[in-house]
């Protein structure tokens, strides 16, 4: 697969659907012309013809039944047909704007539309579809045509968003090359950016493309929710029900708010650590090898793959619990504890209640919260395709692997502060279970020693070393009879 924008600078001095160049199909695909047929008359022929039209493109709609179409449905540039009329008057492209179920219900028109492109925009109905794609199957009913696979992924509303607003990608594949530049050219006069992906096979591929839900982020998120209701599950046990059970001490208010923010920092520090942990079992694993030429295991490979997903979900559950945590004075609960820690100290006769310890712990807790989530988030805009090609190997490793190390030093920090000493009172360990934070922390605490240990000078130079292809001795390949030169010491085999 390859951009095509990149490539057809010479293309674009050609004109629009012409024939000059010499193709490799034995026939010619059709005249020099800017005629596009679209058959079909329904939302995606509609928006199509707009953009067409928008286009400089003179546009015929083949329908089964020209006097069903309103006035005003389509633009007034646009020529209605019957299915017939305009098969016969194609010159060139074809846009088959109807579900794939009824391409046999036009047959009837298979000799007006030999040799001429036929570009396929349908879907597939379900994603684990086997056989030929609709694509394949067109071919198969047309095999005089040159079937071309393209703008399924564009929605119609796609289409209709102004011709020159061309973010989109259109991937387009065919085993014509000509029928295929033909209508990579159309797409990239209608502002989008084509993208070959090669013979018709790939339409099986395309097809089931739209249909797919967030593959890459199904695993992140089954774990952040896992974590997440581990997290609350943890703290509902040990701060709501075990006390009401053993106490009778009823805190089920807690429910609501209270114990979401108390999972939501600890299933975001975690998520956090779990971006690194793979990096450092790759790490260790080419130590112990003695070499990165060795695939690693399955797992570890779909772990390192969705580091990003579970990077974003860590920012969102930070970002939610900085939002939790703002709205917190505003809590009846929280103003009900205040004036009852007031009276308590009028009560007591307390003049000056000023504790320089609770300040500058609550001060530090807070500002490495807020320095680390201003991190995660600048961790977050990088990682936009837009942003992120934008910067170069270097750059990206910097902020992905330094900035992303810092954010979860300083989120460590935020937990470790917030905890402070209270972690070794024993009344923090009530019902002998520790509180949340400090088992939220323990993971991270481990990445940041084991990275650390990482960066000790003997260990990071054989890892720099192994990483630019050096490999130790009974990893190297052994050329038979040849000289070779392993590890920078010639030998004779
Ligand atoms: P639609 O609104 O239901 O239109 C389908 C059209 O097919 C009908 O208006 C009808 O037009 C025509 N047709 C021709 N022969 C037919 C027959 N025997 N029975 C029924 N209809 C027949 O569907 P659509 O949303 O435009 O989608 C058309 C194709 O585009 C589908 O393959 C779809 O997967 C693909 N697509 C759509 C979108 C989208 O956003 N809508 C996006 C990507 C791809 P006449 O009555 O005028 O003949």
């Amino acid at each position: 697969m390859f951009l095509l924008r990149d490539s057809m600078a010479d293309d674009m001095t050609a004109p629009l659907l012409s024939d000059s160049e010499s193709s490799p199909d034995a026939q010619p695909v059709c005249p020099s012309s800017r005629t596009a047929v679209i058959l079909g008359s329904g939302d995606f022929s509609r928006s199509l013809a707009m953009r067409l039209v928008g286009c400089g493109v003179r546009v015929l709609v083949g329908t089964r039944c020209v006097n069903r179409i309103p006035s005003g449905l389509f633009p007034d540039a646009v020529e209605l047909k019957s299915q017939e009329g305009a098969a016969s008057q194609v010159d060139c492209v074809v846009f088959m704007a109807l579900f794939p179920e009824h391409y046999s219900s036009l047959l009837g028109l298979r000799s007006a539309l030999a040799g001429k492109v036929l570009v396929d925009v349908s879907n597939a109905a379900e994603t684990n579809i086997r056989g030929p794609s609709n694509a394949e199957r067109l071919a198969e009913l047309f095999p005089d045509s040159l079937v071309v696979k393209g703008f399924n992924t564009v929605s119609a509303w796609d289409l209709q968003t102004g011709a020159h607003d061309g973010s989109k990608q259109v991937s387009i594949c065919s085993d014509s090359a000509n029928a295929k530049r033909k209508v990579l050219q159309l797409a990239q006069h209608m502002g989008f950016h084509p993208v070959d992906m090669g013979g018709l096979s790939a339409s099986r591929e395309m097809e089931a493309a739209p249909l797919r839900l967030f593959p890459s982020w199904s695993g992140p998120i089954l774990v952040t929710f896992l974590l997440f209701f581990f997290f609350y599950g943890y703290g509902f046990l040990r701060g709501v029900l075990l006390p009401f059970l053993a106490q009778g001490h009823n805190v089920f208010y807690r429910l609501a708010l209270d114990l979401v923010n108390e999972s939501l920092p600890a299933v975001a520090l975690v998520t956090l650590a779990l971006v690194y942990l793979p990096g450092l079992f790759a790490a260790s694993l080419q130590l112990w090898r003695g070499t990165k030429y060795r695939r690693f295991p399955f797992w570890l490979d779909k772990w390192l793959q969705c580091r990003k997903e579970l990077g974003l979900l860590s920012f969102l559950c930070a970002a939610l619990h900085g939002v939790f945590s703002i709205c917190a004075p505003l809590r009846r609960v929280t103003q009900h504890k205040s004036i009852i820690a007031a009276y308590k100290q009028v009560e007591a006769g307390v003049e000056e209640p000023w504790d320089e310890v609770g300040v500058w712990r609550s001060d530090l807790y807070l500002s490495c919260g807020v320095l680390g989530l201003g991190v995660l988030s600048l961790l977050g805009i990088t990682s936009l395709p837009s942003v992120g090609s934008s910067l170069n190997w270097r750059e990206f490793t910097f902020v992905q692997s330094g900035l992303g190390y810092s954010a979860l030093t300083l989120s460590v920090m935020h937990t470790l502060f917030f905890g402070w000493d209270f972690a070794f009172h024993t009344e923090a360990y009530s019902f002998f279970m520790p509180p949340s934070y400090v088992v939220a922390a323990s993971l991270p605490c481990a990445v940041l020693v084991c990275r650390c240990f990482l960066l000790l000078p003997f260990i990071s130079t054989r890892l720099g070393r192994i990483r630019r292809g050096w490999e130790s001795g009974h990893n190297c390949p052994v050329l038979q009879g040849h000289p070779v030169v392993a590890n920078g010491i010639s030998q004779q085999v």
